[in-house]
């Protein structure tokens, strides 16, 4: 099985780069035009086994393309760059709405998710993770955050920093699988003490980076900030600079240096 698995990957990743798969590349993410040719290759290469690997379920009567499969992909993989490896194995499907949708369920469990406990509901169901369960997101938000960095919000992002968050545990703390050579135990006060100084900052009144959602609970920070970190690194690591190092150490990718914002 996995001899197959991993012969299929080298298979699809060993195939020439085409005129199509760059272009495809530029009208997914804006960031892929300010990448390194290698890099963008090494992205394209990853997306081909995204895709392939994973259902795609068009929801509410949307027929799912290529344009959408490399929307999520492309976000999905430009946050795994350091980790070429990893391929959000415990995501099995992505179902894609045409707009934010309504679920029929309350908050914990989504009809659509066949009573899977949904472990994030984002607000307005703009998108929704689930352990070891599909991520569900909507293409109208999606086509808003790969033009351009807008206000730095980015659905597909934001929903696989969860994805991230969960690989080492069912429940969603804000914690994700971090390389050996960084203490976990810093590295997690450090985001909580970030955490909790932005509430404090806005309960005495003062506006933050980080939006009120972010500021819900660990996780949504996680991926909130993971959100304004590929989207406005500049700018996150202005306002949030010890946030900004902190995600640097897990993502292992510092895109100041590339990016206009
Ligand atoms: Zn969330």
């Amino acid at each position: 099985m996995l001899d197959w698995l991993f012969g299929n990957r080298k298979k699809l990743q060993s195939q020439r780069i085409t005129e199509i798969e760059e272009l495809q590349l530029d009208s997914s993410i804006w960031q892929a035009r300010f990448l390194s040719a290698s890099a963008r290759h090494a992205l394209i290469r990853w997306i081909r086994v995204f895709v392939a690997e994973k259902k795609w379920e068009g929801c509410n009567g949307l027929q799912v393309d290529v344009a959408m499969q490399w929307a999520v992909a492309a976000s999905a993989g430009l946050m795994v760059t350091a980790y070429p490896d990893w391929f959000f194995g415990k995501t099995s499907s992505i179902l894609i709405y045409p707009t934010p949708y309504i679920a029929k369920a309350g908050p914990q469990y989504s009809s659509l998710s066949g009573g899977i406990p949904s472990v994030m509901g984002e607000f307005a169901r703009a998108g929704e993770t689930i352990y070891r369960g599909p991520v569900l997101v909507n293409w109208q938000d999606l086509q808003y955050a790969k033009e351009s960095a807008n206000s730095g919000n980015h659905l597909a992002i934001h929903e696989f920093a969860h994805q991230l968050d969960l690989i080492n545990s069912p429940f969603a703390d804000g914690l994700p699988p971090l390389p050996a050579n960084i203490d976990e135990k810093r590295w997690k006060d450090g985001m909580q003490r970030e955490f909790q100084a932005a509430r404090s900052m806005v309960a005495d009144g003062y506006r933050v980076f980080i939006n009120d959602y972010g500021l819900t609970k660990e996780s949504e920070f996680f991926a909130v900030a993971s959100e304004l970190y590929f989207q406005t690194p500049r700018a996150l690591a202005e306002y949030h600079p010890n946030v900004f190092e902190l995600l640097l150490q897990f993502y292992q990718q510092d895109l100041r240096q590339l990016l206009p914002s």
